[in-house]
């Protein structure tokens, strides 16, 4: 019977093997794969990740320089100071962070693939192909796919509608690019979508970030189409020396679980649905909420055995926490706000070229530099007036409310923030 059982060592569950290793715990890590494994994702890192968990490689990219290209073609060259954010592969990433959790203590089983896990009389039993394990709670960080959420009834009906779905390219470099901007952002694709270009050390990774019902047709045709319409600055400038290989997965874009907990389970990362939906930043929702779910279990371990009602803390935390449910929240208003209108999107890039305030905004956007109800009421004052009077014409429903900051129960329009 161990303490806890952490399902899936991507950034959420390598985080809380870490933090529930560090304080005594006996934890056991189980994961399908074996690391370095491949996970497909831009490799964009904010720069807390980062600096916070010390990953260090001589492959880290520093971004500093980031080009947004509007939907009619008009391109907005942002400069900064200081890092915005790190490039740096997945498996890089993730095998530093599943490191430090076997440094902690936790014992890390690779190639062990979960299928279920199961509550009751006093213990939660995490089924394997041939056997299993028993725990007194279980951390579910098994990513969007999640067996642990499905498995715990914690998925709604329809859940699987409204996520987003990226096929990724991965084309070699040849050719210098270091002094070209580190991220291209394509702006208003496949609908609500974007397409990004991000400069690793020996590759570009470029992608589509669409919701799946919006795709006119398959997404690696959109992607190949991208590839070969010679839009990004990026492309036509590197020497390619391959086609590069296509990979495709899903990104939650639903928001955060209604209910991430059950009895003895918490849910983190991907599979509870901590993604930033303007953004598609995941990695540092991952680690968040799988620090907040390690100090809850710690309270709630460390005083007897955990319960639903104990759990539910975590859910509260989640929601309330700004750089984390609230950034969420927001950003999924955000994105409907934005993409709503093509013309919209145009404008305010057109606009953030003319005003440094903007563009500083934007920054702090896309980079998640500060918290985004803060950020949007901002957004709001520097605007001129019609743009706001064409944003609130155009927005859906709910972005109005997030803008007028009325009808929304969970808006609170005194405090510009979303009630925990
Ligand atoms: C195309 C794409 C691009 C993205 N780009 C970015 C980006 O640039 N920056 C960013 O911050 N985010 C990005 N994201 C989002 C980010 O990849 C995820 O939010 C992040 O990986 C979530 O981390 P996680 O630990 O929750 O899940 P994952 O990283 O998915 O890890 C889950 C782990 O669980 C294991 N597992 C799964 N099922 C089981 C099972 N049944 N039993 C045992 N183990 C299991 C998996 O093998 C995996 O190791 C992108 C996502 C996609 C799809």
């Amino acid at each position: 019977m161990r303490d806890v059982i952490v399902v899936g060592t991507g950034p959420a569950g390598s985080t809380a093997a870490r933090i529930l290793g560090e304080h005594g715990f006996d934890v056991l890590a189980l994961e399908a794969k074996r690391h370095p494994r491949r996970k497909v994702c831009g490799g964009a890192l904010s720069v807390p990740v980062v600096e916070g968990l010390g990953i260090e490689s001589d492959d880290l990219v520093e971004v500093r320089k980031s080009i947004f290209v509007s939907p009619s073609g008009f391109s907005l060259e942002l400069e900064s100071d200081s890092v915005l954010a790190y490039n740096l592969p997945r498996e890089q990433t993730d095998s530093w962070l599943a490191r430090l959790a076997v440094e902690a203590g936790a014992e890390l089983r690779e190639g062990e693939f979960v299928r279920a896990v199961i509550e009751g009389e006093g213990r939660a039993r995490v089924i394997i192909r041939r056997g299993e394990y028993e725990a007194r709670a279980v951390v579910g960080a098994d990513g969007f796919g999640s067996r642990v959420a499905a498995s715990l009834g914690l998925r709604p009906r329809g859940w699987f509608r409204g996520n987003a779905f990226c096929p990724v390219a991965y084309v070699p470099l040849g050719g210098d690019l270091r002094d070209a901007a580190a991220h291209e952002f394509h702006m208003g694709l496949a609908g609500a979508g974007y397409a990004w270009v991000f400069r690793h050390s020996d590759h570009l990774n470029v992608g589509i970030g669409a919701l799946v019902e919006n795709y006119g047709s398959l997404p690696t045709e959109e992607l190949r189409r991208f590839l070969e319409e010679g839009r990004s600055g990026l492309l036509a400038r590197a020497a390619r020396t391959g086609g590069g290989e296509i990979l495709g997965s899903y990104i939650p874009y639903n928001g955060i679980l209604g209910r991430l907990y059950s009895e003895r389970t918490l849910l983190v990362g991907d599979a509870g649905g901590f993604v930033n939906a303007l953004t598609g930043e995941g990695v540092r929702g991952a680690i968040k909420s799988a620090e907040l779910a390690s100090d809850v279990l710690r309270e709630v371990l460390e005083e007897g055995e955990p319960s639903e009602e104990g759990l539910a803390e975590y859910q509260r935390r989640c929601e309330g926490e700004e750089d984390l449910g609230v950034n969420i929240a927001v950003g999924r208003e955000m994105r409907d706000l934005l993409f709503s209108d093509l013309r919209f999107l145009d404008d305010l890039l057109r606009f953030a070229a003319e005003d440094d305030d903007m563009g500083r905004l934007l920054l702090d956007l896309i980079y998640t530099r500060r918290g985004y109800s803060e950020l949007v009421r901002e957004m709001f004052r520097v605007l001129p007036k019609r743009k706001i009077l064409r944003a609130l014409r155009v927005a859906p429903g709910p972005a109005i409310r997030l803008v007028g900051g009325i009808s929304d129960p969970h808006f609170d329009p005194s405090r510009g923030r979303f009630r925990a």
